[in-house]
């Protein structure tokens, strides 16, 4: 599961009131659910909200109720076949084959062998600034700083200052 989504500072929440997304009704509002009908990232959250069995928050643009009754979506074939033949991409161009010489190998147009390297690069540059950036949340949470004056400090939402601990309590990234 990617969960670089927790930090995005594309995500549709980012900054708007965490209580929006935790009604005591358990029914969001309008608010909430146009954000995640915008937002980039609905697979990814709403696999987390499976995953981590949260019986509370409206996420991916679903209630705790609808989870609890909707079996949580698959992976389609597609989607998996597109994500093994990136991994094997990059596996390739890693032990030094140049792209021409992976889309012969692979039998794929140079272009989608290029725009693959491409996307895999962008990904690990965010997982680098995911990674710098919950150091320093981590750091300042030790301080003793306060959620609000660290979302300040790093110019980031507040929610994801809660999210980063709420990682680190549920053990699902490492401290
Ligand atoms: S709750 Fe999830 S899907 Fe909804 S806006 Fe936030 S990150 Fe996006």
């Amino acid at each position: 599961m990617d969960l670089g989504f927790l930090t995005a500072q594309d995500r549709a929440c980012a900054d708007l009131p965490t209580e929006l997304f935790v009604p005591e009704s358990g029914l969001p509002g309008k608010a909430a659910k146009d954000a995640c009908r915008r937002c980039p990232y609905t697979t990814d959250c709403l696999a987390y909200a499976y995953a981590t069995g949260d019986n509370y928050a409206y996420m991916g643009g679903t209630t705790a109720n609808e989870r609890r009754t909707v079996r949580p979506p698959q992976h389609t074939p597609r989607r998996l076949q597109v994500a093994g033949r990136r991994r094997q991409v990059v596996d390739m161009a890693d032990a030094g084959l140049t792209l021409k010489e992976i889309a012969l190998v692979l039998k794929l147009p140079v272009a989608t062998v290029t725009a693959d390297k491409i996307r895999a690069g962008r990904k690990q540059a965010a997982a680098r600034v995911n990674v710098a950036l919950y150091a320093q949340i981590d750091a300042l949470d030790a301080a003793g700083v306060s959620p609000t004056r660290i979302a300040e400090k790093l110019h980031i939402g507040r929610r994801t200052v809660y999210n980063r601990r709420a990682q680190r309590q549920t053990g699902l990234v490492a401290a």
